[in-house]
């Protein structure tokens, strides 16, 4: 059998996800994800290591933009196969994309403008990476399929899609490659995820595959103790009405965002809340609500039974979705407590920004932490509390809102359940590869894979080519 596996990203960091499976004569692409972050975001610019009409079909495992990001700019380039996915994950795919488009075209305007006004006359015109045109270009590639079915990829190429627990959609891989009577079956973790997430189901095991290839974002790290989500947001929130305050919690529009609604929605319904206004702006999040709501058959148990008994996870009284600018305003002059979710996650942009200049100064508010706050973030200046005031918007705010985090939302899994998970197999793989981490996460869970196994297990370098006999 003549199997080859090429890694073109995620290698030795986070992003840029795109592994390229050459088998029976065909090139099918594994994730086309965007490299995101000042160090490699270059790289988006590259051209892509296979040309983008000679790969025959694509696999993507989720909607992540770090996943499906270079999607656009490959339609671009010429490529006209299948690109396989859940049906959930094309539509959150799409809706990332779109967004993904719409910055990157933003981007190109502010940069010229910048040069206009320094009277800088650039070599070439400043061009976005794609544009939103180039983004719902590749809708009509999606071929949606269902968890536990099989997706024909090529002529003795197919792939099954299993639940990853990581968002909605997202996907574990098994690729079967089958030839003169043999196979091969390679599992493409995607990002792993967790156990007991509200609204999704666990990841799942498997019992069989030659090679493996998983992520390792926590490798090197377990989660810390963690609070009990709900108790935590209703003693923050109810604390805050007694002040008279508003919630204000900075939340990524996919996922992070559903499972606050899904959260808040169980607090009213068990009268640990009051009934309190709750914005959700941010039109994106707003979208991925949506989709939420149609894809009911991805639902765990406690979701359905939610829906069942007539009630919506993601809805409840008082809740208002905002898409426009006005309506996102008109927030501002709400008399009472509110809570408002909005983005970006890490306060780098979007609406949230203009929230926190119209709370952060006032100690009634408290401001609601739910995700990682990057190093160098405004999220994070404000977490560590170590400034006193803090530059928003061009203006300098004194912080004196209560500033509080919620720890549990974390949507990988760490060493210990990555162990779990991938130790769940019966027999040795042939190889484990390790992807999607940094360096150091990436070299302290291969140690600790083969010192507890004794299998094969390799972190690829960019572009290395392995060959699957
Ligand atoms: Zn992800």
């Amino acid at each position: 059998m003549n199997i080859k596996l090429h890694f073109f990203g995620a290698t030795e960091t986070v992003t840029g996800s795109q592994y390229l499976l050459e088998a029976k004569g065909k090139k099918i692409l594994i994730d086309c994800g965007l490299y995101q972050g000042r160090d490699l975001s270059d790289r988006n610019w590259d051209p892509f290591p296979q040309r983008a009409h000679e790969i025959d079909a694509i696999i993507l495992t989720h909607g992540h933009l770090d996943h499906c990001g270079l999607l656009p700019k490959l339609v671009r380039e010429g490529f006209k196969g299948n690109i396989h996915a859940t049906t959930a994950t094309a539509e959150i795919a799409r809706i990332v994309m779109l967004d993904s488009g719409h910055m990157h075209e933003e981007d190109a305007k502010f940069k010229t403008k910048r040069h206009m006004k320094e009277g800088r006359v650039p070599p070439r015109p400043v061009l976005p990476l794609y544009t939103v045109d180039d983004a719902e270009k590749v809708t009509p590639l999606f071929k949606g399929v269902g968890y536990g079915q099989t997706a024909q990829i090529a002529d003795g190429v197919s792939a099954v899609f299993h639940d990853a627990g990581h968002i909605l959609g997202s996907s574990m891989v098994t690729v079967t490659v089958e030839e003169g009577g043999e196979k091969r079956v390679i599992l493409f973790s995607g990002d792993i995820g967790r156990k007991d997430k509200p609204i999704l189901r666990d990841p799942a095991t498997f019992e069989f595959a030659d090679y493996v290839v998983m992520e390792s974002t926590y490798g090197d790290r377990t989660h810390p103790e963690e609070d009990d989500v709900a108790s935590v947001l209703a003693d923050v929130i109810n604390a805050t009405i007694e002040k008279r305050g508003n919630i204000v919690i900075p939340a990524f529009a996919v996922e992070r965002s559903q499972e606050l609604l899904y959260h808040l929605s169980a607090l009213q319904r068990e009268k640990r809340i009051p009934k309190i206004m709750t914005f959700l702006d941010s039109p994106m999040a707003v979208s991925v609500t949506k989709v939420f709501q149609q894809h009911m058959e991805m639902y765990d148990e406690d979701a359905i039974s939610m829906v069942h008994e007539g009630r919506s996870p993601f809805d409840m009284p008082g809740l208002k979705l905002v898409r426009t600018v006005d309506t996102s305003k008109s927030i501002n002059f709400i008399k009472g407590s509110a809570i408002i979710i909005a983005g970006s996650g890490m306060c780098t942009g979007g609406r949230i920004k203009h929230h926190l200049v119209h709370n952060i100064q006032y100690p009634e508010n408290t401001i609601l932490f739910v995700g990682y706050q990057a190093n160098g973030t405004l999220g994070r200046n404000i977490l560590n509390g170590n400034s006193k005031e803090v530059r928003i918007l061009g203006k300098m705010f004194s912080v004196r809102a209560g500033i509080r985090q919620i720890h549990g939302f974390s949507g990988h899994a760490d060493r210990n359940e990555m162990t779990e998970w991938v130790t769940s197999l019966n027999t040795p793989p042939r190889k484990v590869f390790i992807t999607h981490g940094e360096p150091s996460a990436q070299k302290a869970f291969r140690d600790h894979l083969a010192e507890k196994t004794g299998w094969d297990v390799v972190v690829p370098k960019w572009l290395e080519t392995f060959d699957l006999e």
